[in-house]
């Protein structure tokens, strides 16, 4: 821990640059195989920072897990390199368009950190920002379809980027009546807290209805730090939500997800997803049963504040989009009632009222509700 120490004060461009970014640093820090490591980070980049770096207690943990390379990464027989078909259904550069009324936005391919596990492994860590003319094409986009009201400012991560050019995007969003939400999808407030400045706070604060989520997996992100900096993006008025993935190793573990999720709550960030790993190229020793997600879900429904329990969903193969998934808790469905289990298996009886006959069950003499009058 006194690693950490001071952390804080130091600027995140400092933060961000310190620590691991190829093969011999990663060397330098811990017992690896050099070759082995420069194989793989050949092929898909690293990049620790400084602050996550010191979060590491030792080698193998849940922290290293996410972010050191391994050499399973490239024996992997069942994924794909865009497995939610995130091209196909890109209308322009940069862009998907797979919902109708809202749309995901790739403004860069820098993150804090460089997850082994991440869905867009076959995009992040090029260095190029992306020409202005490319972002103002996307932005055309988004001004000729009028359907478009909530769009997810993605990457990368929006956040690396500098106060003034995230500030040129966030105006040319905001000047678009339809557009009402801008919600940016963000890790920074888990693995680079010390970007989240009063400058950048003041700087968003301007484009409200805006929504960050961030992404933490483990209990053990949550910091000193990272409550600072939730902190300081709630009292800008952003709500903040996460989406944790469900990783083998790292978090498959219901006791583990359940104080992850309790931990968000108290530091003002509400769980939004919990996404069953993506087939992803390279990241099949990070799959889980879908099963486990399921168990997890049981593990905090009822057992825990209804605040603390996320969507488990899974991003169809091919495009489908999200499908939540829930665990069965119909235990029949017959014309008369509707028998439920509870989060303690016991079960109960709802009265299967049949569609368009809701008085049936309890006639109110006045026809409807009496209005309610103090005197
Ligand atoms: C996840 C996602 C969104 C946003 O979905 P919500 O369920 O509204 O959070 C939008 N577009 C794409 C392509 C996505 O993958
Ligand atoms: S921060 Fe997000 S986009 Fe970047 S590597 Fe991690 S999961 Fe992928």
């Amino acid at each position: 821990m006194a690693e950490r120490e001071g952390a804080w004060d130091e600027d995140w461009r400092d933060v961000f640059r310190g620590g691991v970014s190829n093969a011999e640093q990663l060397a330098a820090h811990f017992d690896i195989d050099i070759e082995e490591a420069r194989r793989v980070t050949k092929e898909f980049p690293v990049r620790i920072n400084k602050y996550y770096l010191s979060l590491i207690e030792e080698p193998g943990d849940a922290i290293w897990r996410q972010v050191v390379p391994d050499p399973l990464e490239l024996t992997d027989s069942l994924g794909c390199e865009d497995p939610l078909g995130e091209e196909d259904d890109s209308p322009i550069l940069n862009l998907t368009h797979r919902y109708p009324d809202r749309v995901l936005f790739y403004i860069n391919h820098q993150c804090p950190i460089y997850c082994r596990f991440c869905t867009r492994k076959r995009k992040v860590g090029d260095p190029h920002s992306l020409p202005k003319e490319e972002v103002m094409k996307a932005i055309d986009y988004i001004r000729e379809h009028p359907e478009v009201r909530d769009i997810v400012v993605s990457g990368g991560d929006a956040l690396m980027l500098s106060e003034s050019r995230i500030e040129w995007v966030l105006q040319q969003l905001r000047a678009i009546p339809h557009l009402e939400i801008i919600r940016i999808a963000s890790r920074v407030p888990c693995a680079l807290p010390q970007r989240v400045t009063p400058e950048l706070c003041d700087m968003l604060r301007k484009y409200h209805p805006l929504y960050i989520n961030t992404h933490f997996n483990h209990p053990r992100e949550v910091t000193p730090e990272t409550a600072k900096a939730c902190g300081m993006l709630a009292d800008a008025g952003i709500p903040l939500g996460c989406q944790t993935v469900l990783l083998k190793g790292v978090n498959d573990d219901p006791e583990v997800m359940k104080e992850l999720m309790q931990k968000l709550l108290s530091i003002r960030v509400k769980p939004y997803y919990i996404y069953q790993a993506d087939l992803v190229f390279g990241t099949a020793h990070f799959r889980t049963a879908v099963e486990k997600g399921l168990e997890i879900i049981r593990a905090l429904r009822g057992h825990t504040s209804g605040m603390a329990v996320p969507h488990y969903v899974i991003d169809a193969p091919g495009g489908g989009g999200k499908i939540a998934l829930v665990p069965e808790s119909i235990v029949e469905w017959n014309d008369d009632e509707i028998v439920l289990r509870n989060y303690e298996g016991n079960v109960y009886r709802y009265p299967n009222i049949p569609p368009g006959d809701a008085n049936a069950h309890g006639e109110s003499p006045a026809g409807g509700l009496t209005p309610f009058d103090p005197d």
